[in-house]
């Protein structure tokens, strides 16, 4: 593995530990060349299924653009990366286990706010007012209202 920071190729592995319940690997690493550390995940490429979008067009599942969502929700959260990664391999798995080849964009916009909710609220409510376009302000306050159940 390269080193993000000098690109050099000598990297080790200086400490290995599972994570998400067993469906990731966390590595640590430190580059030979600068001695930098810097951490991977590793989990198995499973088949995901393809993602209906709401035009009807089909696109490979892109946990990069999810990541993306989840990592600008989480600004400035009391969230640590490793719990928003289990977040997603949760995402990930509940999307394999619907056995599904298609999923639809809104299932997968709320199969990942439901997992938001139990990690953070306020996430959530940024997450779910950029991925929904909630029809008007009394719909947003009652999502608001219904976070104090
Ligand atoms: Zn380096």
């Amino acid at each position: 593995m390269h080193c993000p920071f000098c690109n050099t190729q000598d990297t080790k592995v200086i400490d290995s530990r599972l994570v998400a319940e067993g469906l990731s690997v966390r590595r640590r690493r430190e580059c030979g060349a600068c001695r930098e550390r810097f951490t991977t995940f590793e989990s198995a490429e499973l088949v995901m299924p393809r993602v209906i979008k709401s035009d009807g067009a089909r696109e490979p599942f892109n946990e990069d653009k999810l990541r993306n969502g989840l990592l600008r929700s989480l600004e400035k959260r009391p969230v640590s990366l490793e719990a928003m990664e289990q977040l997603i391999n949760r995402v990930r798995s509940g999307l394999r286990a619907t056995g599904d080849r298609e999923i639809s964009s809104d299932v997968i916009g709320n199969l990942v706010m439901e997992q938001l909710k139990k990690v953070d609220k306020v996430a959530y409510i940024r997450f779910a007012s950029v991925y929904r376009s909630f029809e008007d302000i009394r719909e947003f306050g009652e999502e608001i209202a219904r976070l104090d159940d």
